[in-house]
This record gives structure tokens, sequence and C-alpha cells, in this order.
């Protein structure tokens, strides 16, 4: 099913900013008639679990600023979510996508989670064709990038 991004962001926006418990600026960056061809439900969650990320891992900060922001590229269409939370130490990083994973970071990390949404995140981007990425700073915040193929 073609889905244009820009009809799932406002539901998601008021989502989270419901539940976040701080206020949550977003950002959002989409040029119009952007679609992807995804599964609606998987698509919504997947975004999802990346700004309940962002929301759930912007520390001690009392407000959270997410940027969604979304370009076509040749070979297909990237979706990105900054934030500006705690970051992923480098040693993290590459087990953040692993099934029950959770950075292991002691009184900063007393937020309660599964370890399940990234690795959902990945197999799903894969069952669509696609991929996930991830760029982060400790201490500045953290981008997650869904890559689907044309
Ligand atoms: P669940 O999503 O199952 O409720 P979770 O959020 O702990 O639990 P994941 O979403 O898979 O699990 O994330 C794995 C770990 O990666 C998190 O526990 C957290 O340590 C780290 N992480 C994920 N997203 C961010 C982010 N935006 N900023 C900082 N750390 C993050
Ligand atoms: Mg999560």
């Amino acid at each position: 099913e073609s889905i244009p991004i820009t009809d799932i962001i406002p539901p998601l926006i008021e989502q989270h900013k419901l539940k976040a418990g701080k206020p949550v600026n977003f950002t959002v960056n989409i040029p119009n008639n952007i679609a992807v061809f995804a599964d609606r439900t998987h698509f919504y969650n997947m975004l999802g679990n990346l700004i309940d990320n962002a929301v759930k891992y912007s520390g001690d900060k009392p407000y959270c600023n997410i940027s969604i922001q979304a370009e076509t590229q040749t070979n297909g269409i990237r979706i990105s979510v900054t934030d500006n939370g705690i970051g992923i130490s480098e040693a993290s990083l590459p087990h953040i996508f692993d099934k029950f994973y959770r950075v292991p970071s002691g009184n900063l990390h007393n937020v309660k989670g599964f370890g399940l949404g990234l690795y959902y995140v990945k197999d799903m981007m894969s069952k669509h064709g696609g991929s996930v990425s991830v760029k982060s700073q400790p201490g500045k915040g953290t981008t997650f990038t869904l890559h689907f193929k044309n």
C-alpha cells in the first residue's frame, strides 16, 4: 500500500505528545506527495518506536526536541528521526538492534523497556526490503534513518 508520509505524522505526534510527560517540540520537514510502499500498521509502529525512544532517552532535559525529515533519493526514500537526548556510546551502537539489548548505563537509564523496539524496526525494515541506520553523539543526540528502496 502506498502511504503518503505526511498522513501518518500528525497522529503520531499527537500520541507521543500526550504520553511524553514533558514538552516535546517536533520539527517536521517532509516534502509533499512523498509516499512509501509499506504496510500501514507496521510503518506507523516503526516510526512510533523511534519517536518513543527519542522521548524516553531525552535524559533530564526539561523538554525534548525531535526532528522528522524525509527525502527522496535516486534509489528510494529515507526518513530520519533526530533527537537531542542522551545519545549512545560507540561501544553500544553495534548492539542496539539486538533482541532484548538495552544500553547498560545505570542511573542514566532508569527507563522501562524490553529492548525490543529497535529489533522490531530492523526486522520489519528488512521485510520491507529496506534497512535502518543510526548515528549518535553521546550527550548530544541520535538520528535513526529508515531507508526504503524503490
Ligand atoms: P522497548 O522499545 O522494547 O520498549 P527499549 O527502548 O529499551 O525497549 P529499543 O527501542 O530496542 O529498546 O532500544 C534499545 C536500547 O538502545 C535502549 O534501551 C537504549 O539504551 C538505546 N536507545 C534507543 N534509542 C535511543 C535514543 N534515541 N537515544 C539514546 N539511546 C537510545
Ligand atoms: Mg524502545
